[in-house]
């Protein structure tokens, strides 16, 4: 399922988003969000740069001193109370792991909303993340999809400006294991919501206090994301567990952390040779997981188990440098910051990491912290 950020930035079709911000105090006004009237700012076009140099354009966004989260709910009536969830939890994290941007949360059943509900959907998507021409090409385009989408979140620099769109799905919460509760699909929503913060500090220099662009990167359309693949997913893997532990939800998170070292176990058991070096740039499956995933997960419990400190570092420090590292070394500012953030070099990580993974469950299990653990860390 959520398994779509990266192609879905390759892809460059379904993302799309914008801004709006809107006061989140209230789920009884849950019908007018869903007309698309969360009252805020919205930027129409592009802001002009405040400043720039050779490399990139510098922005300073009217929403920065109070980044908005807005949810956008569609056919509510089919959604079984289930908004008051998302809404919940987008509350409790917008207080505990504030974002920079704003976020504009999309969420609708895929399956049963009506054609009119998918459309406004999509239109108010598109509206968001693409401008002029493209808006109906959006649309268009995104049409085909519903039944089969993958929940998604993130920002990117051509619509940095109207904030970072995430999208859920009711199957979240719906289409679960008949063991796991409701509360399992608000995992989806942590794991898309840090998909949400890693990739606007791909833009943030604290120091200036102002986003920044890379002027070459927006000019040929790099595509997201900036760092490994296993990075991205890994992190939001690992994220979202301690992100669960602390709300009051009816979820094992030591369980979860066990299944998802089972699943990197599956992809080891089918190829011995495997190394996390080879999700860098592209996430596939081997033994019919995507070791990205488990494998990713288990790279971030490694770093934490090396040193308790790095939890923090995983959570937030390693986003926060990450900018200025990847301007003063292009492409690479990932190594930097990860050597910098973990002290030690990505290479030696690797092959730290992969040894680890051919030693037996047992003493993979013993690193894996315990529920409380989880529920203490601290990323602040
Ligand atoms: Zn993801």
């Amino acid at each position: 399922m959520m398994k779509n950020f990266f192609k879905k930035y390759k892809s460059n079709l379904l993302i799309l988003f914008a801004l709006v911000s809107c006061s989140k105090d209230k789920i009884e006004n849950i019908e007018e969000v869903y007309n698309f009237t969360c009252s805020g700012l919205s930027y129409l076009t592009r802001p002009n740069p405040v400043d720039s140099d050779n490399t990139h354009d510098y922005y300073e966004y009217a929403w920065q001193a109070d980044p908005k989260i807005c949810i956008n709910v569609y056919d509510v009536s089919i959604l079984g109370g289930r908004e008051k969830k998302v809404q919940a939890s987008m509350d409790w994290v917008k207080l505990n792991l504030p974002n920079i941007v704003p976020i504009n949360v999309f969420y609708i059943d895929q399956f049963n909303a009506s054609q009119d509900a998918k459309t406004q959907f999509d239109t108010d998507f598109c509206n968001l993340i693409r401008e002029g021409n493209e808006v109906e090409d959006c649309i268009k385009e995104s049409a085909e999809s519903w039944g089969e989408r993958s929940y998604g979140g993130g920002v990117y620099n051509t619509y940095l400006h109207n904030g970072a769109d995430l999208m859920i799905y009711d199957d979240a919460f719906t289409s679960i294991g008949s063991s796991e509760t409701e509360d399992t699909g608000i995992r989806y929503l942590m794991h898309e919501y840090f998909h949400t913060f890693q990739t606007s500090h791909f833009f943030f220099f604290e120091e200036r206090n102002q986003f920044g662009i890379n002027k070459e990167n927006f000019q040929t359309g790099k595509p997201l994301p900036f760092i490994p693949i296993w990075m991205v997913e890994g992190a939001a893997d690992f994220a979202s567990l301690p992100l669960m532990a602390k709300q009051d939800l009816d979820f094992d998170h030591y369980k979860y952390a066990v299944s998802f070292l089972d699943e990197a176990r599956r992809s080891v058991s089918a190829s011995n040779s495997i190394s996390l070096k080879d999700f860098e740039s592209e996430n596939y499956r081997v033994g019919d997981e995507f070791y990205a995933y488990g494998g990713g997960f288990m790279a971030y419990v490694y770093l934490w188990h090396m040193n308790e400190n790095n939890f923090k570092k995983i959570i937030k420090d390693f986003y926060t440098i990450f900018s200025e590292k990847e301007k003063l070394n292009p492409g690479n500012g990932w190594k930097d910051a990860f050597e910098e953030s973990f002290n030690i070099s990505v290479e030696d990580f690797y092959k730290e990491f992969d040894a680890f993974m051919l030693q037996d469950r047992d003493s993979q299990i013993s690193i894996i912290k315990s529920t409380d653990a989880w529920e203490n860390a601290s990323w602040n």
